[in-house]
C-alpha cells in the first residue's frame, strides 16, 4: 500500500428519518481542524434517499465536498447497502482519515467498512490529533476508564475511527461557505439487501435522546427509588429539559439504559447538568464533564462530583429540590 495515494478527511453523515444527527456536524467541526493541519480537503459523505436538500448545510458546518449517494435503499440504515456505498466512495476518493460517529449506526457501519477496506479502525475515540508526522492519534479510554489508550494506524489507510457523540465541536454556521455538490450512483451487489425493512417507528417523545437536551436533569442512587425520581421530571418540565441517570440507577432498574450517562453510557455536553444524589465516579464524570454549567445536589460535601461542579448544594435531593421547582414555579 502507498501511503500517499491517500488525501483528504471524509466524515460520514449519518441522517435518521432524513434529519442530519448532530454528531455528524460534530465530526464536520473536528474534520475540518485535521484537513487545515493536514492542508487537505473535507468532504462528507451522505448516503440516503432525496437527502440532497441537507448538501448544503454540510458545506455551512465545514465540508469542501459533498459526495450524495441517493438511492431507495439507503432510505432506511441496512448494514449492507451502507457498507457497499461507502466502501466504493472510499475507493474512489482515497480519504487518509474516515470518521464515523460512535451511534448505533457507526459502530455497525465501520468495522465492516475497516474489514473490507483491511485496515485498522479505532472505536468510541473521545480525541484526535495529527502528529509531526501526519499520523492521526486516535485516543480512547481503556481498561475500564483507567487509562487513555493513543492508538496510531502508521502502515494502513485510511486510519478510521469513531467518535463519541458530544466530544467534538460543531462549527458555527456559515452561510457564506463554498463547497462542491456531487453525485455518486450507486450500483448495489446482487442480492445485497440482506435485510428487509418491515416496518419503521418512530421514537416517543420519551425516547427523546439524552444527547440533543440542553438541560439535563441526572439522577443517582442518592435518589432512592424510581418513584423518587417524580421530583426530577418535574424539574425537567419546568426547564424544558430531559431526565438522565448514573449507572448505579440504571442498575437499580429506576431508568432505561439509554438515559445513562458515562463511560458505558453516553457523553453528554447540555448546557445545564444537575447532578442529584450522584457520588461522581470517574466514569460517571467521563460523561458530562464538557456540560457547560454543572449544578451538584449531594448531602456528603466531600463528594467527588464537586470537584467538577460549578455550583455545589450540600443537602438532602428530597428537600432541596422540591424548594427549587417551587422558586422556579414563581419566575
Ligand atoms: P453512588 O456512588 O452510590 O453515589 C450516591 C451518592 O448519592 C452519594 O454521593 C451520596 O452521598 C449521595 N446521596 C445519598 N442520598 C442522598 C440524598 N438523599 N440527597 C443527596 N445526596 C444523596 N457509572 C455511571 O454513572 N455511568 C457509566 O457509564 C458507568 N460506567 C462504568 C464502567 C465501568 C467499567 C465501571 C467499573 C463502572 C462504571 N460506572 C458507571 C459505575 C461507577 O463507577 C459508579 O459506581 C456509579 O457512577 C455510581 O452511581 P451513583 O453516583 O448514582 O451512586
Amino acid at each position: 500500500m502507498n501511503l500517499n495515494d491517500y488525501r483528504g478527511v471524509l466524515v460520514f453523515v449519518e441522517q435518521r428519518s432524513n434529519e442530519i444527527q448532530n454528531v455528524s456536524l460534530e465530526l464536520l467541526g473536528k474534520g475540518r481542524k485535521i484537513a487545515d493541519e493536514l492542508g487537505v480537503s473535507l468532504m462528507a459523505v451522505l448516503p440516503g434517499y432525496e437527502a440532497k436538500k441537507h448538501a448544503k448545510l454540510l458545506v455551512e458546518y465545514g465540508a469542501d465536498k459533498v459526495i450524495l449517494v441517493d438511492d431507495k435503499a439507503l432510505e432506511i440504515f441496512t448494514t449492507e447497502p451502507y457498507t457497499q456505498a461507502l466502501v466504493k466512495v472510499i475507493n474512489d476518493e482515497k480519504p487518509e482519515v474516515v470518521l464515523f460517529g460512535a451511534t448505533s449506526i457507526g459502530r455497525d457501519l465501520a468495522p465492516r467498512i475497516s474489514a473490507r477496506l483491511q485496515t485498522g479502525l479505532t472505536a468510541d475515540c473521545t480525541s484526535l490529533e495529527v502528529d509531526e508526522d501526519r499520523m492521526l492519534l486516535m485516543t480512547r479510554p481503556a481498561f475500564g476508564g483507567n487509562i487513555m489508550a493513543t492508538i496510531v494506524s502508521p502502515d494502513h489507510r485510511p486510519q478510521m475511527s469513531t467518535v463519541r457523540p458530544g466530544v467534538m465541536t460543531k462549527l458555527e454556521r456559515d452561510a457564506t461557505r463554498k463547497g462542491e455538490i456531487v453525485h455518486v450512483d450507486m450500483k448495489f451487489e446482487k442480492n445485497s439487501q440482506y435485510v428487509e425493512v418491515i416496518s419503521f417507528e418512530q421514537e416517543t417523545e420519551e425516547k427523546m435522546d439524552i444527547q440533543e437536551s440542553n438541560v439535563l436533569i441526572s439522577g443517582g442512587r442518592g435518589v432512592g427509588s424510581a418513584e423518587n425520581f417524580s421530583l426530577l421530571y418535574d424539574l425537567a418540565d419546568e426547564l424544558s429539559g430531559l431526565v438522565s441517570a448514573s449507572r448505579a440507577a440504571v442498575d437499580s432498574g429506576w431508568m432505561d439504559h439509554d438515559r445513562q450517562v458515562g463511560q458505558t453510557g453516553k457523553t453528554v455536553r447540555p448546557n445545564l447538568y444537575l447532578a442529584c444524589g450522584i457520588s461522581g465516579a470517574i466514569q460517571h464524570v467521563a460523561g458530562m464533564e464538557e456540560a457547560d454549567l454543572i449544578i451538584a445536589i449531594n448531602k456528603d460535601k466531600g463528594a467527588p462530583i464537586f470537584d467538577v461542579s460549578d455550583l455545589g448544594i450540600v443537602g438532602d435531593v428530597h428537600k432541596v429540590l422540591p424548594f427549587v421547582i417551587e422558586e422556579i414555579k414563581k419566575i
